[in-house]
């Protein structure tokens, strides 16, 4: 330490008060932050790696990482800055360098066609027109925005609308069986419109259908995602079935309008993926408001309907989605509006909604592992 010190001062005298933070104190100090959702503090969690430590003349140099469950953590942000003033903190300590990395722990069984895909989100409601399709696709880029690997799916076989609202072209290249699908915003997107050969893809029933989601899933190019959204049908009939059970989907999220009567379509819904024991984490209510002026705000729609869902279910109100032009606009030009305008209304409440979902799958992931450990203590235990 002392050599280290000559080296760099020459003939300079050491600094006889030097104190220099060892990677212990550091994760002392880092031990102080705690993950409100997880419950523990971020060592513990195995979130802090690469401590760093390097002297100059000044004072010591600290850098280290802070590996999160998701790249669309909600609380990136602060995380980053309670971990750079606690270590800042420290005697010695001149300079704080903190990279935020991401891990997304897969919450589906390995080894199935799909094991290069940790997440599979099911986007649902029980009729159409509310808005789905513009939310599945919001959802992806926003999540792809914070540094996800991102595909949506587009199995809304009654009307297939996200190659509109994304500008995605059809798939040009295969490799070996494999479809490639095209990219759009770092987004891989897939549709049912893409395979059409009649127009007549909206009538595709039972059989016909479940072959068609199963080719999306085991002949399509996913390559490793952190989550793939899928845009369901509305309604809840044999093709819903047949999607959630061939995709063995992680999550669904439910979309609805504020009419407490959508309430009815909604409540199908949840009821489907219960009977599937796939989880309901959230209900996303769209077109909740307009607000032409920040004091100004109009439920054209009514109210409620979210509010209702998430009472009856137990489940949170991910986001109310406003009604805003440039919403439909820009979708119409391909667009969704997190890219087009990123500081809208809209697109804010879509990004906040994308960072609960990942939130919530992060939480599902730990839960999910504490109750293994606590079943493998046991089970050591007799
Ligand atoms: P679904 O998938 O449920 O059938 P879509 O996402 O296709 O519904 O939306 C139906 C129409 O409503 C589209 O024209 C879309 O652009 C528009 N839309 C959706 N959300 C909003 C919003 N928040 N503000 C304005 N228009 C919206």
């Amino acid at each position: 330490m002392k050599a280290i010190f000559k080296k760099l001062l020459g003939d300079k005298k050491f600094p006889a008060d030097y104190s220099r933070p060892s990677e212990g104190d550091i994760k002392q100090a880092l031990s102080t932050i705690v993950d409100p959702d997880l419950n523990k503090d971020i060592v513990t969690l195995g979130f802090v790696r690469n401590i760093d430590i390097t002297d100059h003349p000044n004072g010591t140099e600290v850098r280290f990482s802070i590996n999160l469950t998701t790249p669309a953590c909600p609380i990136k942000e602060k995380f980053k800055s309670d971990a750079k003033s606690a270590v800042k903190k420290l005697p010695g300590v001149s300079k704080v360098t903190v990279e935020m990395t991401a891990d997304t722990p897969s919450l589906k069984a390995t080894g199935s066609a799909l094991s290069g895909i940790k997440n599979i989100i099911a986007v649902a409601s029980g009729k159409g027109g509310v808005g789905k399709s513009t939310t599945a696709v919001n959802l992806a880029y926003a999540l792809s925005k914070s540094g996800s690997k991102v595909g949506i799916l587009d199995a809304d076989i009654t009307g297939p609308s996200i190659p509109k609202m994304t500008g995605a072209l059809n798939p040009e290249k295969m490799e070996g069986d494999l479809v490639v699908p095209p990219v759009k915003d770092g987004v891989k997107i897939i549709s049912c419109s893409m395979f059409k050969t009649d127009g007549s893809a909206n009538i595709l029933r039972g059989p016909m259908a479940s072959n068609l989601v199963t080719q999306f899933f085991k002949q399509v190019k996913w390559g490793a995602l952190d989550y793939l959204i899928i845009d369901y049908p509305p309604g809840t009939s044999d093709i819903q079935l047949t999607i959630s059970q061939v995709a063995n989907v992680t999550a669904a999220v439910l979309v609805t309008t504020p009419q407490e009567v959508s309430c009815q379509d909604c409540d199908k819904a949840a009821q489907m993926f219960s009977t599937l024991n796939v989880p309901v984490i959230g209900v996303i209510e769209t077109m909740s408001y307009f607000q032409p002026k920040p004091h100004e705000k109009y439920f054209i729609f009514g109210s409620g309907a979210a509010k209702t869902i998430s009472l009856r279910f137990g489940i949170p109100i991910l986001g109310e989605i406003p009604i805003e032009q440039s919403v439909s606009e820009m979708s119409d030009k391909g667009l969704p509006i997190v890219s087009a305008n990123p500081n809208s209304l809209a697109a804010v409440a879509y990004s906040n909604a994308a960072g609960q979902i990942a939130r919530y799958l992060s939480i599902m992931h730990f839960e999910q592992k504490a109750a293994l450990e606590s079943f493998r203590l046991k089970w050591r235990s007799n």
